[in-house]
């Protein structure tokens, strides 16, 4: 029997020693022998069989060996447990002296920045920003606005229809019309529309089929020419610089009488001529005019008790000005050499 005890427990100890890979193994060999059916526990049950003087000897020889044991896997259970620590340590381990991955942060448009300018401009005047379709009714792009179907004019803006009564708006003027109509009749507007525009045109350094207008409108009791001059002088004056001169020139637009074309003295050589101004030392930079009495009574409103101006410019003629930019193309290609220049 002592024999027995021994040979088991040295059997058991060389199996934790070197079959116990991890814990698993470890408990597994651990029920083998001490679990409840394990083949230390049976020689413990057994010992009933001895005779009375054995027992107490024998039993001792089995709890040392039990004791021996349960030391023996507590001691390999600590082994393993900080080995298998240090195995996720190293596997997981981070190098903090590593720079991380830079999120690219983008930042608006050049156009953008522009047309926010402007906005913010017309704001401090008190002027409301209004938005409409891009696809538009051809009533509002050109009915409503003094152009019937058989007027010249719809020619300089030749449009991409979608049918014959829909279309790609020419002009954000149509903004003017919808926002005239959802006003009670004669009530005081001041708008600005800011926004996308298509036209059937070349593609080069100064056309685009598609580009960015900003239209506005002042309608009131008394408003004047002078009250146009006055607001896009100072609008000018505000967007290039106090200096800039302002010069208005006749012209006609079939939704505004009198109508002008307003020059800026050029930006780029201060009036000398250049390039830029062909020679002639002014810039053409937008147009406007008095609201036509026609567009007034299309909107329901009373062109004997109410008057008003309307102007438009192009967003990207400004920045052009503004930043020194030659080729409209480079708004839209999206070459980010050009775009983080902003
Ligand atoms: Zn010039």
């Amino acid at each position: 029997m002592d024999e027995k005890i021994e040979q088991l427990k040295q059997e058991a100890a060389e199996v934790i020693r070197k079959h116990a890979a991890t814990l698993t193994e470890l408990n597994d060999i651990r029920v083998r022998y001490l679990g409840k059916k394990g083949e230390i526990t049976n020689l413990l049950r057994s010992l009933g069989q001895l005779s009375q003087e054995d027992r107490p000897r024998v039993g001792q020889i089995v709890n040392t060996a039990r004791v021996q044991l349960e030391a023996l896997i507590a001691q390999k259970n600590a082994e393993l447990k900080a080995r298998e620590l240090a195995d996720r340590l190293s596997s997981e381990e981070i190098d903090i002296t590593l720079p991380g991955r830079m999120q690219p942060v983008g930042h608006l448009h050049p156009l953008t920045l522009t047309q926010n300018r402007i906005k913010n401009i017309f704001m401090d005047m008190g002027f409301t920003v209004e938005e409409g379709p891009e696809i538009e009714r051809d009533y509002f792009n050109f009915e409503a606005l003094n152009l019937p179907k058989d007027h010249p004019a719809r020619d300089m803006q030749d449009s991409f229809y979608i049918t014959d009564e829909i279309l790609m708006r020419t002009q954000t003027s149509p903004v003017q019309a919808r926002t005239m109509q959802a006003h009670e009749p004669n009530a005081p507007i001041r708008m600005i529309a800011p926004g996308r525009v298509y036209r059937r045109d070349d593609y080069d350094a100064t056309h685009s089929p598609m580009f960015t207008q900003v239209e506005g409108l002042v309608i009131d009791r008394g408003i004047s020419l002078a009250d146009l001059k006055g607001t896009l002088e100072l609008f000018l004056h505000k967007i290039f610089n106090p200096d800039v001169g302002v010069r208005f020139r006749p012209s006609f637009f079939p939704f505004t009488e009198p109508s002008a074309e307003v020059d800026i003295s050029c930006v780029m050589c201060h009036g000398k001529g250049c390039r830029v101004c062909k020679g002639t030392g002014w810039l053409e930079i937008l147009g406007a005019g008095m609201v036509h009495p026609h567009v007034l009574e299309m909107s329901g409103y009373d062109p004997h008790q109410v008057s008003g101006f309307a102007f438009g410019l192009g967003v990207e003629r400004i920045a052009m000005l503004s930043y020194g930019i030659d080729d409209l193309r480079l708004f839209y290609d999206n070459d980010l050499r050009f775009l983080r220049q902003f």
